[in-house]
């Protein structure tokens, strides 16, 4: 009988260790906000990512830092200026920000992705992503002029909505693709100066902050519109998605769109 008791003690013990961690990751997520990364995390916090970042957690995603840049001036600037840690962190409130502004609510609405590799590559450009590793340039960290490590955040965000948004089987506009990545970024307020004012603009699928715009603006018209688009491409691509969500046709949508800011540039 003795043994018993400590049998139920022991488990009622566990239990409430294990309702009091679940109650606080689920508080650590839900205050999950866009300011994530301007506060360093407390040790209870650091503790819970390590808790539920295994593999073994289902919905949990692993992510790696490793730079390959070293030895060149760009890869010490991404290790002093950003550093591994902060580039893990954001990559992980990265993919959190986009799981919900992509409406990835389910573990069956997502890509099957268990690991993102974060790359420092002494290259050309500014960063690509392909088969869930992204390759950051350590040229453009090291020649970066002004707020180094907000840019590389952004940089970041643009980079993992390639790793978990449907693309249309392949068949979808390369700038509506490129314009889906911008407008998280662009709702993760990490939107450069150096980007189109909304109005702004040539074509809707011109790519990046044209079509980020634009796509802010369908957006308006009608509450998760960029979501159930994104979910519509996990089939294929056809213009008509734009009818089906927002009863006009896109090339209608753009004029109107053109029109609301006076036909600028
Ligand atoms: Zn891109």
């Amino acid at each position: 009988m003795k043994d018993y008791s400590v049998v139920v003690a022991f488990n009622a013990a566990f239990f409430t260790i294990f309702m009091l961690l679940l109650s606080y990751s689920n508080y650590v997520e839900a205050r999950k906000s866009l300011r994530d990364q301007y506060s360093s995390p407390s040790f209870i916090a650091l503790f819970i990512n390590r808790a539920y970042s295994g593999p073994s957690h289902k919905g949990r995603v692993q992510y790696t830092v490793t730079n390959k840049a070293l030895s060149t001036s760009g890869g010490v600037a991404f290790r002093d200026k950003i550093g591994a840690e902060y580039a893990k962190r954001t990559l992980d409130s990265a993919t959190q920000f986009i799981w919900r502004v992509l409406q990835l609510n389910n573990p069956g609405d997502r890509k099957n992705v268990q690991k993102v590799s974060l790359y420092v590559d002494d290259m050309d450009g500014v960063a690509y992503t392909s088969n869930d590793e992204i390759h950051l340039s350590g040229r453009y960290v090291g020649n970066y002029k002004g707020d180094v490590k907000r840019e590389i955040s952004g940089v970041l965000y643009h980079e993992m909505v390639h790793v978990w948004q449907w693309n249309g089987n392949g068949g979808a506009p390369g700038g509506l693709i490129e314009g889906i990545a911008d407008y998280v970024r662009l709702k993760a307020n990490y939107a450069p100066s150096h980007w189109v004012k909304p109005g702004q603009g040539q074509k809707w699928d011109q790519g990046y902050d044209v079509t980020a715009r634009f796509l802010d603006y369908c957006n308006t018209l009608k509450g998760g519109f960029v979501a159930q688009l994104n979910k519509l491409l996990r089939t294929g691509y056809t213009d008509q998605y734009f009818v089906q969500l927002l009863g006009k046709p896109v090339d209608q949508l753009w004029r109107d769109y053109k029109a609301k800011y006076g036909n600028i540039a």
